[in-house]
Formats: structure tokens, C-alpha cells, sequence
């Protein structure tokens, strides 16, 4: 079964997205495969969101990173 990462849904059956940890991709971890802290991940699914959507400001962009990481079991909230 393929698996994907908890903090931001990268599949890691795809050697690219594969890091140390089974349950994050290698974007999301530090070099020993501990998660990243919330903002540094934000800060990347917000480039992310604009680097292929470049009409968006960076303001919309991160309010999208938000909805996204609250679809996220590392960040979903109570
Ligand atoms: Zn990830």
C-alpha cells in the first residue's frame, strides 16, 4: 500500500519524497527525520501553492496552506 506523508500528502513510494522517516517526506523532516516546525512547513506549501498558481498573492497562497495543513493528520486540529 502506498503511504504519504502525514504533513503534506507527498507520495513516498517516489524515491524523491522518500527521507528518513516513514511517516514524512524527506521536505518535511530535518536531516534525522524529525518534523519540521509548523511555520517552515507553511512557508513551503505556500511557495509551493504559488509556484504553480503565480496569479495568487502570498497572502491568498498562505491562507490556502492553511486549509490544506488542516486536511494534514500532523496538523489537523482537535
Ligand atoms: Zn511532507
Amino acid at each position: 500500500m502506498d503511504k504519504f506523508c502525514e504533513s503534506c500528502a507527498a507520495p513516498l513510494a517516489n524515491p524523491d519524497f522518500k527521507g528518513p522517516s516513514e511517516q514524512y517526506c524527506k521536505y518535511c523532516t530535518d536531516e534525522k527525520g524529525n518534523l519540521q516546525p509548523r511555520e517552515a512547513i507553511l512557508g513551503g506549501i505556500t511557495k509551493w501553492l504559488q509556484s504553480w498558481q503565480p496569479a495568487i498573492t502570498e497572502d491568498q497562497a498562505k491562507a490556502r496552506a492553511e486549509l490544506y495543513m488542516q486536511a494534514m493528520p500532523a496538523w489537523a486540529k482537535e
